[in-house]
């Protein structure tokens, strides 16, 4: 693997995609052992979370069923800001055990303002599964219960997250070279 390239900026190879296929692995194990008999709805926050959220999901033995909304606060390589929430969630989830699924856990703005929103309507659990955290970069205190990889809080691409829009398509994780 070597350096690429998108916009601006160059990116190093930071997590291989045989890594990713690890650790996804071992995430779903742990929720088809946790999740048995729960049938638990999965909530995957776009854009971010699409590819993670579909190959997690194909790891899944359980009965389970997943839904997207979007939601941002990013511009750039900058978190913060207003988070909007472009298009809604269309499953009822009063009553039922609820994860949601982030690509990457940063300052926990996002979380912190989205969770109220799903307490709100009663879920029986609700629990966050994200494949990367940046302990360092928490603004909003935020409990990861199924984390993938802990990084420092350095901008990564790939994978599904973009640097403005590019990078989505790499089926690993590369890391912004200062
Ligand atoms: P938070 O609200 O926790 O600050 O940020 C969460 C969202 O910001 C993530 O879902 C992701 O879309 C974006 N984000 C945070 N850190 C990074 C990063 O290092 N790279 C990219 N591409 N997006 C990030």
């Amino acid at each position: 693997m070597s350096i690429i390239r998108i916009h601006d900026k160059n990116f190093k190879p930071y997590i291989t995609a045989e890594a990713i296929r690890k650790k996804v692995a071992e995430l779903a194990e742990a929720l088809n052992k946790d999740y048995k008999e729960k049938n638990p709805v999965f909530i995957a926050i776009l854009n971010g979370s699409f590819i993670f959220a579909a190959d997690l999901f194909k790891e899944l033995t359980i009965d389970a069923e997943i839904s997207f909304i979007k939601l941002a606060s990013y511009k750039g390589m900058k978190s913060g800001g207003q988070v909007i929430t472009s298009i809604g969630l269309d499953t009822e989830i009063f009553g039922r055990h609820v994860v949601i699924i982030e690509d990457i856990v940063d300052t926990g703005k996002t979380l912190n303002e989205f969770l109220p929103q799903l307490q709100h309507q009663q879920p029986a659990s609700l629990k966050i599964v994200a494949l990367l955290h940046k302990p360092e970069a928490t603004i909003y205190p935020m409990k990861v219960d199924y984390s993938g990889f802990e990084i420092p809080d350095k901008f990564v691409v790939g994978y599904g997250l973009d640097y403005n829009g590019l990078g989505r398509n790499t089926p690993a994780i590369y890391q912004l070279l200062e």
